[in-house]
């Protein structure tokens, strides 16, 4: 379903292909664009704004 190439951030062409699996650091991919020919990078897991579900502030137990 979903393409194998991500756009290219230069000319928005679809068709891309993969290089390899890791790029310049571990969380992207390195793609070729045979569009424009140029090489980028995307990052693997879309989005990387996740927030970070922290648990809230624990009071101080009730001391006894
Ligand atoms: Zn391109």
């Amino acid at each position: 379903m979903e393409p194998e190439g991500k756009p290219c951030p230069f000319c928005h062409a679809t068709d891309t292909e993969k290089q390899a699996d890791f790029g310049t650091s571990l969380m992207v991919s390195r793609y070729y664009c045979r569009q424009c020919k140029s090489l980028f990078e995307a990052i693997k897991w879309g989005d990387t704004s996740q927030k970070l579900d922290l648990p809230g502030f624990l009071g101080p137990a009730d001391e006894q």
